[in-house]
């Protein structure tokens, strides 16, 4: 499964609990220090509470690391 598709799938918010998030994947570019690394290394996926906007930052190069997503998906949503 894709780690995008999975975690809009599996967000459970933390504030209201409801289930279900809009998933963005952002490159995170700017001026100073984070000019001089490969952009590739500064994208990070946004998923955002459908209910009440709540939004967690993940940084997908981890996730997507993982051969056990799905159970490092239990251990953040239970
Ligand atoms: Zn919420």
């Amino acid at each position: 499964m894709k780690l995008d598709e999975a975690l809009a799938e599996r967000f459970i918010c933390p504030k209201c609990a409801f289930k279900g998030a809009e998933v963005k994947r952002f490159a995170a570019t700017g001026t100073g220090l984070s000019r001089l690394f490969d952009i590739e290394h500064n994208v990070f996926i946004a998923a955002s509470c459908k209910n009440c906007g709540y939004t967690e930052i993940y940084n997908p190069e981890i996730l997507e690391g993982k051969d056990n997503l799905g159970t490092v998906l239990d251990l953040l949503f239970g």
